[in-house]
């Protein structure tokens, strides 16, 4: 649990904090924003073993992990945590000023939209603020908590792309990404399945990219995963990007099974 003498805490003033997985998105982020400190929240959920063996390795000084049970309020069929960014947010502005959680583009949950990210912005300036005169009508002294919002006009290619113009390795990028939601147990420790969302996700951000270094087995997958997405989404007219990479998938002749 978060630890009140922690140096880390909000006491401390002129922090940038990531909410941090390793995944894809904060992953990207975390080169980009140059932020203080990550946050990861440990909330007990099954593919979290696999994500903090992963961040162990990453061995980075700024990595904090603490323990927020949300798991214990998650829709075991859908595995949807409800208000999951209020709790995350909320916990990140008690490390640092600055935070920012990975949301792109993409992104269509509720809680992670510019409506919701701009309202918390200024509920966290109110809940933390340094003193309330609400009787004198002076009113209040508004903490200056700041929600990065910038990589949340960018596609994940584009979250990429940027790495890549600013220097970044994308075999480097491929390697140390790890985002998977169904992960498999093997004796060298965790492999991903390749056709879970944020496996697909990785796929597609980096095939847009021209990277062409994707293991056979997970290229297969994910090629797999997304056809059958092309054709769910080419019914609801909600194709883009996944559309993109599926032409240029068929023109190189990656789907021929
Ligand atoms: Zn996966």
């Amino acid at each position: 649990m978060i630890n009140p003498n922690d140096n880390q805490h909000w006491l401390s003033p002129d922090k940038k904090v990531l909410l941090y997985s390793g995944g894809l998105d904060s992953w990207f982020i975390k080169e980009l924003w140059n932020p203080d400190v990550l946050l990861y929240v440990n909330m007990g959920v099954d593919y979290q073993e696999a994500e903090i063996e992963s961040l162990k390795k990453e061995n980075d000084p700024r990595l904090k992990i603490i323990e927020f049970p949300l798991v214990q309020f998650e829709d075991k069929e859908s595995k949807f945590i409800p208000a999951r960014n209020l709790f995350l947010l909320t916990l990140a502005a008690l490390y640092g000023n600055r935070i920012c959680i990975g949301a792109v583009v993409e992104d269509t949950m509720p809680d992670k939209t510019d409506i919701f990210l701009h309202m918390m912005e200024k509920t966290l300036q109110i809940v933390l603020a340094q003193r309330v005169w609400e009787y004198s009508g002076e009113g209040i002294s508004l903490s200056d908590i700041q929600i990065e919002t910038k990589y949340k006009k960018l596609t994940k290619p584009k979250l990429l792309a940027k790495y890549i113009q600013k220097g970044g390795d994308i075999f480097k990028a491929w390697e140390t990404i790890s985002s998977c939601h169904e992960p498999i147990k093997t004796d060298d420790g965790w492999m991903p399945c390749g056709r879970c969302n944020p496996c697909y996700q990785k796929f597609y951000t980096f095939y847009l990219n021209g990277f062409r270094g994707v293991e056979e087995d997970y290229k297969r997958k994910s090629i797999e995963r997304i056809k059958e997405e092309v054709t769910i989404r080419r019914k609801h007219n909600r194709l883009k990007l996944l559309d993109e990479c599926w032409k240029q998938i068929q023109k190189e002749g990656d789907y021929d099974k």
